[in-house]
């Protein structure tokens, strides 16, 4: 008996001398695969973040797993976007029965209104990325005080890079000639990118993925790009290129390449992170639209 009892104290001791084992890290849930990404760069070594929607994954229509539901019932935190992305993360988190804490990160942003829906796609200019930042910060301080200093320095670090990002795509974008400011994806995901960097996008689908385009709004769009043209169009990685590739046929607007809009790529592609998903975009946009004007 004595025995067992020193063998489960090495055992405990063995378990609480490490700094970060699996035992107390905080156990967090991300609903998509951006957000997952920026809290793992604030957390750092002192979380697991599980992601609910992967890479190449539109979160718009998704539909949750028993899986998603039993890692939110474990988690200590919970992060989402909100304005209105995951329509299925209340219901998600109600049922699960989790004790969880729910931050939104876009908690303080003033969203933009797409004929009169509150556009969430809120993360595409980097000012609002600083704003989801200090908002996961506060939250793993709320749920983790002992090293609320960490996650600050960590959120510190972090913001100063998204920041440099940010003046660097200023300043490049404000080469391009006006008139070929102008481009086309397939929805309605990067009002904020074009309100920070004075683009135009158009799309034949609004801010959400769940509606086809209407015969005669795609017409109506057609028409309004043989008239003005555009610098180029562009596919994304969650969305089908059907609609894009009919434009291009139909208006002789080139396509420009693939912008990552709602998600990460998969592991070995250009956009494995928020970062590296934002510098893909701008070297792409200015790559099509350079050689547009
Ligand atoms: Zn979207």
């Amino acid at each position: 008996m004595k025995r067992l009892f020193g063998y489960a104290l090495i055992a405990w001791l063995a378990l609480t001398s490490l700094p970060a084992t699996a035992q107390d890290q905080l156990k967090i849930v991300a609903s998509f695969s951006i957000l997952g990404d920026m809290v793992r760069q604030v957390a750092g070594s002192l979380a697991s973040v599980t992601t609910i929607v992967g890479p190449d994954a539109d979160a718009h229509v998704y539909t949750p797993s028993t899986n998603d539901a039993k890692a939110v019932a474990n988690a200590n935190l919970i992060f989402v976007n909100g304005l209105g992305f995951e329509t299925w993360s209340d219901t998600l988190i109600k049922t699960s029965g989790t004790k969880a804490k729910v931050f939104a990160a876009t908690k303080g942003i003033s969203p933009l209104r797409v004929e009169g829906e509150i556009d969430p796609h809120a993360w595409n200019a980097l000012p609002n990325g600083v704003v989801y930042v200090a908002n996961i910060a506060d939250g793993l301080s709320i749920a983790d005080p002992k090293n609320a200093a960490v996650y600050k320095a960590n959120a510190k670090a972090y913001s100063a890079r998204l920041m440099a990002l940010h003046n660097r795509a200023i300043a490049e974008l404000k080469k391009l000639p006006k008139g070929s400011r102008t481009v086309v994806t397939a929805h309605d995901a990067f009002g904020y990118l074009a309100k920070s960097y004075d683009l135009n996008f158009l799309a034949p689908v609004g801010i959400d993925t769940d509606a086809e385009p209407s015969a005669k709004a795609l017409a109506k769009l057609i028409k309004h790009l043989k008239k003005v043209g555009a610098g180029a169009l562009f596919v994304e990685n969650i969305t089908s290129p059907v609609l894009i590739r009919q434009i291009s046929r139909e208006t002789g607007i080139k396509i420009g390449g693939r912008l990552f809009s709602d998600a990460l790529s998969e592991r070995g592609g250009p956009a494995t992170s928020y970062e590296r998903m934002f510098e893909h975009n701008l070297d792409t946009l200015l790559a099509a639209l350079r050689k547009s004007s």
